[in-house]
């Protein structure tokens, strides 16, 4: 049997102890070895002083087969990662021209010259071998020294994930221990003790698969996660089965099998079938249009979004009759069809999304309470109407108005299709133990 790598990762920033920054390195970089069946022993985050620096080191060096650094590679008086590193491998960093021309020539494409600390960035370890780097100026560095690998890498993510996709993970193949699979469930319009009662049975009693739950407002996940020191090809197929149990479980309450978000799966329906939208907000203050809009595309079926915020707003933008206002209050059925039907007919979309309710802390009456908000679909012959009663703060009011908005959509989009083919008893109105979508 091979014998077993040990990981390090260290994140070098003292803005990286701050309350400000998250170090987010290093969770792709456990990502990426949990991929290749290498586990990751211990995560350091260290400041940019030379003396703390040199201890991490130092100690890593005792303990990890194989050590990730992350940052302090810039041109900066305070990045200091390849010369600590230089002096506890006794090294000595030798410049590179050929280093110092490609950053030369990455600054006159924008119309700079570099400074003389940018000439930093050109010295290399002696013996080390360059990890180019084609979206910053700092290269990264593989070092083999004392029977260790230790693998500089630049801070920004940006820079760090290209470098580690096409440099480092094609180079660490052949160390790979074991193989590893993922796969994600998103749902909505379900809530976490439902999930838990539907799925508990389905949990797998084979230890080379793991699930975990996982829920926000407005969204739940399912991570089904499979490792195997012997080959991949069985592993996906127990992966693939435990998906699929899960998809004929819970039917249209996942909206997405591939990592996308709702409204990814919501703009990728409506382009397919040559379909567009409009929305008119309230509470939801114009995330359903930004979260629509977000979507590379989204020219292709977004026509236009009002936030209509005030009641003198949905008379004046939207035509909402004030007495009808007056009469059911904004926040009500009455008032959502009329938005929702309202920006469709403006429009001339084929889809007009309304949500109108009250996010909070405030704004609540006797008959209203905070997070009652109402979202409506209006298309060529119908509009639908769903009352809503969100828990949580006020951005996760807003969060599931605009992801309640799109979900109806969705499940729209799904029937339409669905109805030549399938009953409706089979898709989107499948339920579960009477759980309304
Ligand atoms: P540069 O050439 O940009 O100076 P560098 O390798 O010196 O590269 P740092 O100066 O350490 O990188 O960090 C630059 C920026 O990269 C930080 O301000 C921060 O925004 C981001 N960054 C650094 N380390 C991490 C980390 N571990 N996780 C997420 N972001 C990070």
């Amino acid at each position: 049997m091979a014998k077993t790598i040990r990981v390090e990762i260290i994140a070098v920033g003292s803005e990286l102890l701050s309350p400000h920054y998250l170090d987010t390195n290093s969770l792709y970089l456990t990502r990426i070895m949990n991929e290749l069946g290498l586990p990751v022993v211990r995560k350091t985050i260290v400041g940019d002083d030379a003396a703390s620096l040199s201890g991490c080191f130092r100690d890593a060096l005792k303990r990890a087969d194989l050590i990730l650094v992350s940052g302090g590679l810039g041109p900066t008086e305070d990045d200091r990662t390849r010369e600590v590193w230089a002096r506890v491998l006794n090294r000595p960093l030798v410049f590179q021209p050929a280093v110092y021309e490609r950053i030369r020539r990455r600054f006159r494409r924008r119309g700079l010259t570099p400074t003389t600390s940018n000439r930093k960035q050109a010295y290399v370890l002696k013996g080390a071998r360059i990890l180019p780097n084609k979206n910053g100026t700092a290269p990264g560095l593989w070092i083999e020294a004392t029977g260790r690998t230790v693998i500089l890498l630049p801070g920004p993510p940006a820079e760090l994930k290209p470098m580690v996709q096409d440099l480092v993970w094609p180079r660490l193949q052949r160390r790979r221990r074991g193989f590893y699979v993922r796969r994600v469930l998103k749902l909505t319009g379900l809530g976490e003790s439902v999930l838990e009662n539907e799925i508990v049975d389905l949990y797998p009693k084979d230890a080379a698969l793991s699930v975990t739950t996982l829920a926000s407002p407005g969204q739940l996940e399912i991570h089904i996660y499979g490792w195997s020191d012997k080959g991949r090809s069985a592993l996906a197929g127990k992966a693939h089965r435990l998906e699929k149990a899960f998809a004929e479980r819970l039917g249209d309450f996942i909206f997405s099998r591939n990592e996308e978000s709702l409204e990814e799966v919501v703009a990728d329906l409506l382009a397919s079938r040559g379909k567009t939208v409009a929305t008119a907000e309230s509470c939801s203050g114009g995330l359903l249009s930004h979260r629509l809009t977000n979507v590379p595309g989204s020219s292709a079926f977004f026509l236009e979004g009002v936030v209509a915020y005030a009641d003198q707003a949905k008379t004046e933008r939207l035509g909402v009759p004030a007495p009808l206002i007056h009469q059911y209050g904004a926040v009500s059925a009455h008032v959502a069809r009329a938005m929702a039907e309202s920006v469709r007919r403006r429009s001339r979309a084929h889809f007009g999304l309304a949500v109108t309710g009250i996010a909070g802390p405030g704004g609540r009456t006797p008959t209203k309470p905070v997070g009652l908000v109402y979202t409506a679909l209006a298309w060529d012959n119908g509009t639908q109407i769903e009352k809503n009663l969100f828990p949580g703060a006020r951005d996760a009011v807003k969060f599931q108005s605009s992801q309640k908005a799109l979900d109806m959509l969705r499940r729209h989009l799904l029937l339409a299709r669905a109805k030549p083919a399938r009953p409706p008893r089979n898709r989107a109105r499948r339920t579960l133990k009477g759980h309304r979508p």
